[in-house]
């Protein structure tokens, strides 16, 4: 699946807000929304007054670029999530959430979901012990995420997860940092997805 590969701190400004795509840059003042916090481009500081559509448009990158996930991938996440019975909203964040290069990000394996998307790619990690290699994998609850061989021998993921801090593990997710080996305990709920996304807007600009 193809992936966005120009530069990604133009991506946040463009949001108007860190969306945390380069890992540990991202909490230092190298940030670019800390030295540059107005639009890419020439008429960067120019005020412009958003419309409704505006705003529609503005969440739906938002989420793309949040999770890494180019236009026509995203649509099919969203066609499936109106299926889906529930709130359409949710359910697509939910979707979003369960991506298996989300969730490896989210054990603390990875600084990022870039990182943890090469890691997936690279297979360097397990889903109930058989080799994926596919950043969108869905995972489901009870699945278990390890790290295979050629993991196991990867140094930033063992400094990864040395560093990783428990408390920024979501109550949805369980990780043994010594064992390497991650559990998805359910399936996330609204309140456990820590992300900025207003996903009634995103509903509203697909369902014109
Ligand atoms: Fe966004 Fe991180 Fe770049 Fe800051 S350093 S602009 S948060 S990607």
């Amino acid at each position: 699946m193809a992936r966005y590969i120009g530069p990604v701190c133009k991506l946040c400004r463009r949001e108007k807000e860190k969306l945390f795509l380069k890992g540990e840059r991202c909490l230092t003042d190298k940030c670019a929304m800390e030295r540059r916090p107005f639009f890419p481009g020439e008429h960067g500081k120019r005020f412009f007054k958003p419309s409704q559509y505006s705003g529609q448009l503005r969440e739906k990158q938002k989420a793309k670029r949040t999770y890494g996930v180019l236009e026509k991938q995203f649509r099919n996440y969203y066609n499936l999530a109106a299926k889906q019975k529930g709130i359409t909203g949710e359910n697509l964040l939910k979707l979003l959430e369960q991506r298996l290069d989300n969730v490896v990000y989210h054990m603390g394996f990875a600084v990022s979901r870039a990182e943890s998307r090469q890691f997936v790619k690279h297979g360097h990690f397990m889903v109930n012990g058989r080799k994926v290699d596919i950043p969108s994998c869905g995972v489901k609850r009870g699945d278990v995420i390890s790290l295979s061989e050629s993991g196991s021998k990867a140094d930033k993921i063992k400094s990864n997860l040395e560093s990783a801090s428990k408390a920024e593990i979501p109550s949805w997710l369980e990780t043994d940092s010594s064992a390497g080996v991650g559990k998805v305990l359910s399936i996330p709920t609204r309140d456990q997805i820590d992300v900025s996304i207003k996903e009634e807007l995103i509903v509203g600009l697909y369902s014109k």
